[in-house]
Formats: C-alpha cells, sequence, structure tokens
C-alpha cells in the first residue's frame, strides 16, 4: 500500500475517508494532530489549552464503536479545535480572559455536543480577543495568536486560534464564533473558508454570549463540503435556546465531485460601498479576479447600492456593547470565575474583580453599553441604533430583489500587523466594515480565499465574502464550490520561521 496522505495536506472528509479506507485510524489522526501543535503551536500560539488525554480516549472509543459495528458519523475521527468561548464539560472555557482563568466548563454546548455525535474529536481551546471582542487576538490576556503566513501579523479576530489551527494543518477544521466577523475576518487573512451561518441557524446553548442578538456558532475550514459537513451536523432546532430557529439540520449536498458548476443564470451583486477608493490596492485585484472569474463560470456581475453601509458599524458598536454590557453583568466575582476581595465589602469585591480580571477592551465595551442604555441616553442611543438596523436590513432586502447574491471583499486589508491598531480602537473597529452590516442583518456569509497581496516579500491571503438571504447558505456554499473546483486547492503557508516553502500543493508534490 502506498504510504497514507500528509495528515496537513487533508481536509475533514479526505481524512475520515482515510480512516475508513484502514489507511490511518482516530488514534493515529489525533496523535498527528498533536505532532503538528507540537512542530508550530510554540511559534503560532493558536491553542490556549489542549486535552490530549480526552482526545485519545475518545478516539479509542470510536475505534470500538467502529469495530463493534457502528456506522461511522460524517466527521468520523476527525481532530477538530473549539474557540475557547465554547463549552465541553471539563474543558477549561476561559474566553482568553483572566476573569475566567480557569474556569472549567460543567456542561458540553449542543454543538459541541452534536459535533462528537458526528464522530468528531474536540482536541482543546483556541485562543481569541478577550470575550471575542476584537480583530486580531491582541485582546487575549494570554498574548496573541500569530498568522502562519507572516508571523509579525495578526491572524485576524476574534476566532485568531481556530482559524490558525486549520491554516496551519494542525486541525482540519475548528469552529469559531462570528458576531460582526469573527471568523469571516480570520478566515480571510489566513486563507481559508469560513462560514457564518443565519442568525438563529445554530444553536447558541453552551456558547459565552458576547451580543446576543448577534452571536453565531461558524465553521473554519479546508474545503466547501467540509463547511457543509459541519453546518449540517451542528446545525437544527433546540430547545435549549429559544433563538434558534425551528428548522432541521442543514441538509449537505453530498460529495459534489470535481465536476465544474456552472453559474449561468446567476445574478452577483458588487455594492459600490464595498470597492470604496480606500480599498487596499492588492485586495481590490485579487477580488476583481475573482469576480472576473465568477463571470467566466457564467455569473453576471451587478453594480449595487447598500447604502447605509457607512453607519453600520456605528451602529454595531452601539447595540453589541449594549448587550455586552447585559451578558457580562454576570461575572461578579459570586457565580462565576475568579474572585478579588477589594476592600471586603460586597461592593467593593465586584468592583476589585472586575477591575482585576476584565482587560481594557472588555472595559470600553461595558462602559460604552452601560451609557447607551442608560436613563436619559436609551432612546438617543440604543433606541435609534435599533432603528438603524432596520435600514440596514432593509438595503438587503431591496438588494435581494435583484440580486441572487452578493459579493465583495471579506476585509478591507490584507493581514495588519500585530501592535500596528492596538492604541486606535477606531481604526481596529473599521476593519469590520465590510462583515457588521450582514450580522446586523442576520444573514449568512461565506469567505472564499481568493488570491494573494505581496508585502514585506511575504504572500498574504486576500477573501472574497458571499452573502445570500436568510436561510440560503447552499446558494453562496455552490458559488464558493465553483470557485473552488476553478481554482484548485487551497495554498498552504510556509511553516513559522521557513521561507521558501511551496505556496501550494501542487507545488508541494511535484
Ligand atoms: N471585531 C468585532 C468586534 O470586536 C467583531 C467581533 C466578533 O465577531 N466576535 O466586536
Amino acid at each position: 500500500m502506498s504510504a497514507p496522505a500528509p495528515y496537513v495536506e487533508l481536509d475533514a472528509s479526505a481524512l475520515r475517508a482515510s480512516i475508513l479506507s484502514g489507511e490511518r485510524t482516530p488514534q493515529r489522526a489525533v496523535a498527528e494532530a498533536f505532532e503538528r501543535i507540537d512542530a508550530v503551536d510554540g511559534e503560532l500560539k493558536a491553542f490556549l489549552t489542549t486535552e490530549r488525554a480526552w482526545a485519545e480516549e475518545r478516539a479509542r472509543t470510536l475505534e470500538a464503536e467502529l469495530a463493534a459495528g457502528a456506522s461511522p458519523g460524517p466527521l468520523f475521527g476527525v481532530p477538530v479545535a473549539l474557540k475557547a468561548n465554547m463549552c465541553h464539560e471539563g474543558f477549561e472555557t476561559n474566553c482568553a480572559s483572566r476573569i475566567l482563568e480557569g474556569w472549567r466548563a460543567p456542561y458540553t454546548a449542543t454543538f459541541v455536543q452534536r459535533l462528537v455525535e458526528a464522530g468528531a474529536i474536540p482536541i482543546g481551546t483556541t485562543n481569541m480577543d478577550e470575550f471575542a471582542m476584537g480583530s486580531s487576538s491582541e485582546n487575549s490576556a494570554f498574548g496573541a495568536t500569530r498568522n502562519p503566513w507572516d508571523t509579525a501579523r495578526t491572524p485576524g479576530g476574534s476566532s485568531s486560534g481556530s482559524a490558525v489551527a486549520v491554516a496551519a494543518g494542525m486541525t482540519p477544521i475548528a469552529l469559531g464564533s462570528d458576531t460582526g466577523g469573527s471568523v469571516r475576518q480570520p478566515a480571510a487573512l489566513c486563507g481559508i473558508y469560513g462560514l457564518k451561518p443565519t442568525y438563529g441557524r445554530v444553536s447558541r446553548y453552551g456558547l459565552v454570549a458576547f451580543g446576543s442578538s448577534l452571536d453565531q456558532v461558524s465553521p473554519f475550514a479546508r474545503s466547501v463540503r467540509d463547511l457543509e459537513l459541519v453546518l449540517s451536523a451542528v446545525s437544527g432546532t433546540d430547545a435549549l435556546d429559544s433563538t434558534c430557529r425551528e428548522l432541521p439540520p442543514f441538509e449537505a449536498s453530498g460529495d459534489p465531485g470535481d465536476e465544474a458548476i456552472t453559474l449561468e443564470g446567476l445574478r452577483v451583486g458588487l455594492p459600490a460601498e464595498y470597492m470604496p477608493d480606500a480599498l487596499d490596492g492588492g485586495v481590490r485585484t485579487a477580488v476583481e479576479a475573482a469576480l472576473a472569474q465568477l463571470r467566466s463560470l457564467g455569473a453576471e456581475i451587478v453594480p449595487i447600492s447598500l447604502p447605509h453601509s457607512n453607519v453600520a458599524i456605528a451602529t454595531y458598536y452601539v447595540v453589541a456593547t449594549a448587550e455586552a454590557s447585559s451578558n457580562l453583568a454576570r461575572y461578579d466575582g459570586v457565580r462565576y470565575g475568579n474572585r478579588t476581595a477589594g476592600d471586603g465589602t460586597l461592593n467593593g469585591m465586584y468592583a476589585a474583580t472586575r477591575e482585576a480580571g476584565f482587560g481594557d477592551e472588555v472595559k470600553r465595551r461595558i462602559l460604552l453599553g452601560t451609557y447607551v442604555l442608560s436613563a436619559g441616553y436609551y432612546d438617543a442611543w440604543y433606541g435609534r441604533a435599533l432603528k438603524v438596523r432596520r435600514l440596514v436590513q432593509r438595503d438587503f432586502e431591496e438588494a435581494f430583489a435583484s440580486v441572487d447574491v452578493i459579493a465583495g471583499p471579506t476585509a478591507p486589508s490584507p493581514a495588519f500587523a500585530l501592535g500596528e491598531k492596538v492604541d486606535d480602537p477606531v481604526a481596529m473597529y473599521a476593519s469590520d466594515v465590510m462583515t457588521v452590516p450582514t450580522s446586523l442583518a442576520g444573514l449568512p456569509g461565506l469567505s472564499v480565499p481568493c488570491g494573494f497581496v505581496e508585502a514585506d516579500g511575504r504572500k498574504l491571503p486576500v477573501g472574497l465574502q458571499l452573502v445570500a438571504p436568510a436561510l440560503a447558505e447552499a446558494r453562496v456554499l455552490r458559488v464558493a464550490r465553483a470557485l473552488e473546483v476553478a481554482r484548485g486547492p487551497l495554498a498552504r503557508p510556509p511553516a513559522p520561521g521557513t521561507p521558501g516553502t511551496p505556496d501550494t500543493l501542487e507545488e508541494a508534490r511535484s
């Protein structure tokens, strides 16, 4: 028998097939994930915690079940990384915050339980911006994650570690959460696929809340078929989350094969607001090339306008901070996490706990959110933001009357240097201009790798964002799949610190 394909080149579907063909076992797949983590994660810092013993035990159980005749799930034997705001019983769910450092989840999230039932093996929790607030990983209390394409740069955020786990080949798939772009933006900056489903598609039970009307569990993957597999595993109604839609799980289209997909008849809207003059030149070139490719596959590119795009960021930072100030009130040193005694009074203990436990950005958001909800300011800020949110939603409704999907850059620039925006929160917030409107409208958005920008002698990935009407994930998945077939497999980042390693799998093989 020929040697099994290297672990890092496999997507989840191919890894499962390799296991079922007898080429490797689930235990071997777990061992390979940890070999890769040991080799690269000292430098990249994607994982906050690893649960090797648990993962090995789970792999043995899967092997025993298979031997006893159980039918293997769609993610059988596939290692998966979980963002550190996701609960798996016994795993440390610290949200990259001092206030929850050492806190082990007492129960398992619905979506994690469903992944496990599908045969996946959670192997640890990944680094993130504290409580998912940020776009670079620099708000983690435990240090920044590095971009595998250039370790001096951010991988994006807030689901930084999950993106890097997949981009650097530590796990074929990972889960992040996307509130205003936290999966789509790091997927773009790391050169992988990331899908934010329709709000309410996936249960939030067991996801630590940030902005409850926006948060959505979202997969990262190395292929479009894997995004579909994970979405179908985790989605569907859940009695434990009243905001989860009463719908059956998303149905994967099955193995699509390598047939070219025609997009004949598809109308793709290109919002003028997403191609501003200030857009990075390299991002523009890569996005235009992807649009040309869509055209060559038969799609028609239609200029459109989403006129309220310019107020979406301001609206988001009122709505999300308002919800965060309420959600984070529970960290008081009594019910959850760590306590600092303070002056011995109850109020003193609350204040000292929150002062010591939260980082600067989290405090900034709690203050902003408390302000916009306070008596006398509520109508002027929060009430008005809800009205503008409605206008942003209406922009999309009007656009979708004449187009099937909307396309544009996922982020206005490629990965920026660590340190570049830390002292300028407004510049950091602006990196979400193209993802936040979709979040406010609750729509599905998928970031597809679409090329590279050259900077400092490095190649930096660019993402194309595809947006569809609510519950039309199948539409963006099909367009992404058409591009994937046309463009070939994902390029692989250089191993950390080794410039000149092959850029594509083809090059690596030849
Ligand atoms: N970067 C945005 C923020 O800081 C989005 C974060 C997210 O989607 N969790 O709020």
